[in-house]
């Protein structure tokens, strides 16, 4: 079912999709999905027709973030056809993984025992149907949640796909920006256009008084080592929009624990500071 292409694969535009939007850290554990997610949805909202996918092959988070599980259809083109929740269609690596590979009752993923040089391949053809044969029907935004780093499946999601532009996520701390600024670099070589970074566990947020720490070390102000080496001054070194910032607050994260993000958590609170720091970035 999977086509077999020889020589280097051909950029392709995804079907029925009118603008890919690419967000990315160069490293993991800075928030990536939580963004992603929540910037898909804020589009969601504003009723521009949005899709989210996943390409996080040994990480998917998008079904846990969305609260969705189970095999999805194929249609008459043997097409995957997305799941869909909170108006926002889905898809992921996660949906396609067999369920043995995790045990619910321990938490363990069981030993793989397929060789390895086979691995490899599925995870090449599971890529490739990921990113060539999903029907999203038609989209205005598809915002491709994608592996950290800056490797060889960055690159291979690159080449394969016409990528409108990159959104990447960074912290304040220097070690996530200097990472930050690789990210910069790569798409820059690839002829991909960076929208903009964003800032993620920017403060804290006080649950009790609202207050607003810097935890972090911003380099932006009196604190920065004689070197400027700050997310915002990094942004106007590269002449990148500084797209915002989001806080750290417990909230977001027990959000996305329990399958519904903070742009739809929230949605009925009268003022919530956190979603509406994912709107103003989307
Ligand atoms: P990545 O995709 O970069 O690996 P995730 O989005 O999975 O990161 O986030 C890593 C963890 O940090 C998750 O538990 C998530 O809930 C939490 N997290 C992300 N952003 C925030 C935030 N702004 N405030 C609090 N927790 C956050």
């Amino acid at each position: 079912s999977f086509p077999r292409r020889r020589g280097l694969p051909e950029k392709r535009k995804i079907r029925d999709v009118k603008k890919v939007v690419a967000v990315s850290s160069a490293k993991g554990g800075v928030g990536k999905s939580t963004v992603a997610v929540n910037l898909a949805l804020s589009f969601a909202r504003r009723g521009i027709k949005t899709g989210i996918l996943d390409t996080d092959i040994f990480g998917p988070s998008i079904p846990t973030l969305l609260n969705l599980s189970g095999e999805p259809r194929l249609d008459e083109n043997n097409c995957l056809v997305p799941l869909t929740n909170y108006g926002l269609k889905s898809m992921s690596m996660g949906y396609l993984l067999p369920q043995t590979q995790f045990d619910n009752a321990t938490g363990e993923v069981p030993m793989d025992t397929t060789p390895i040089s086979w691995r490899g391949l599925m995870v090449t053809k599971a890529m490739h149907q990921l990113l060539h044969s999903v029907s999203w029907g038609p989209l205005d935004v598809l915002v491709l949640d994608l592996p950290p780093g800056t490797g060889d499946v960055q690159l291979t999601i690159n080449q394969e796909v016409l990528i409108d532009g990159a959104v990447i996520v960074t912290t304040p701390q220097d070690i996530a920006l200097r990472d930050a600024v690789r990210g910069f670099g790569m798409f820059q070589r690839m002829d991909v256009p960076v929208l903009g970074m964003v800032r993620n566990m920017a403060y804290f947020a006080c649950p009790n008084c609202g207050h607003q720490t810097k935890i972090f070390s911003h380099g932006d102000g009196h604190h920065s080592h004689g070197d400027d080496r700050g997310v915002i001054a990094e942004c106007k070194r590269l002449g990148v929009d500084f797209l915002g910032d989001i806080p750290l607050d417990a909230q977001v994260c027990e959000d996305a624990d329990r399958g519904m993000p903070t742009v739809v958590a929230e949605e009925t609170a009268e003022r919530s500071a956190r979603r509406q720091a994912f709107l103003d970035i989307a």
